[in-house]
């Protein structure tokens, strides 16, 4: 399981449901003025506006109200968890949750289709979060951590202990400035198939990445290129071993790039890989802005195909 994942953040409000999870039980807020139920929790009825709300634990039957399949990790941490079945769940009770679905191939998966809770064990703290599965599915096995996450996680990763630090704690994240790289995430294939599905998605179909015959006669790389766009955006794919973990804020923006370069091509075919080390952290009134140097190489070349000096903001 990875250690990188961003994790629910508590408030006073929301405190009952997340202490509820970690018992494997599921309470959702009823207002005790009109029966309306609630969630995501809040102070007051959404319904009758009235300040009488109360926790009740309810059974966690539902249906699939609906759902995506994600094949990029909306977050690099996610990668061990892919394909992503995002979903909108239906209580009983009437009230909608975004949540995902575990345990189900998604041909098993159709809209309306009933649906059990599923308490996910995701650290060692006790912590759980909310997912579900099939009715007809072994939920208590579901709970523990996929077996298989930690195989795909690369050793020199594994080994490497996460320190974990606040993201107001200026002078811990001071400490992580460095000129030396990350350990290379694992590898991802940049074959001719994925250039021109992202072709015809950016609408780039220039002969130096589609089409192959004329590329190995008149390009000066003897064969078709990736679009620089694209290895950028493959970064998504790789995993990273930082060896830190930034706790504490409620909000993490990708603010940008201060700095973006492709100094070398990748042709169509080669395996790309990438490293990481912060550049700069400095605290600021909106928040903790962390610049994070993250460089894409082919495998084995010294030259980095993409220099993206990443701009992060925890708010
Ligand atoms: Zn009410």
């Amino acid at each position: 399981m990875s250690n990188n994942k961003p994790m629910p953040v508590p408030t006073e409000i929301s405190a009952p449901f997340w202490e509820g999870l970690k018992a494997e039980r599921l309470l959702i807020q009823q207002c005790n003025a009109c029966a309306h139920w609630v969630f995501y929790p809040r102070r007051h009825c959404p319904g009758c506006l009235a300040h009488d709300l109360a926790w009740r634990e309810v059974s966690g039957g539902a249906s699939l109200y609906s759902y995506t399949v994600t094949r990029i990790a909306t977050l690099p941490d996610f990668v061990d968890e892919m394909p992503q079945m995002l979903a909108v769940i239906e209580l009983d009770e009437g009230v909608r949750i975004n949540s995902n679905l575990v345990g189900l191939d998604e041909t098993e998966i159709s809209i309306g289709m009933r649906l059990q809770p599923v308490f996910a064990e995701v650290d060692d703290k006790g912590n759980r979060l909310l997912r579900f599965t099939g009715p007809d599915k072994d939920a208590a096995s579901l709970q523990k951590p996929r077996q298989d996450a930690e195989a795909i996680v690369e050793p020199t990763m594994a080994a490497s202990a996460t320190r974990q630090i606040a993201f107001d704690d200026e002078a811990a994240l001071r400490s992580l400035v460095s000129d030396e790289f990350s350990p290379w995430s694992n590898p991802v294939e940049v074959d001719q198939a994925l250039i021109d599905a992202f072709a015809e998605l950016s609408g780039d179909d220039y002969w130096i990445h589609t089409d192959p015959e004329r590329a190995r006669k008149e390009s000066p790389f003897g064969g078709t290129i990736a679009h620089g766009a694209l290895v950028l955006v493959l970064q998504s794919r790789m995993k990273l071993a930082l060896g830190f973990e930034i706790v504490g804020f409620t909000n993490m923006v990708n603010y940008g790039s201060d700095r973006l370069r492709f100094p070398a091509p990748v042709p169509a075919g080669a395996k790309v890989h990438a490293r990481a080390r912060v550049k700069s952290v400095e605290r600021l009134k909106r928040g903790t802005q962390l610049t994070l140097e993250l460089n894409t190489h082919v495998v084995g070349n010294e030259r980095p195909s993409v220099i993206n000096d990443l701009v992060i903001l925890y708010m």
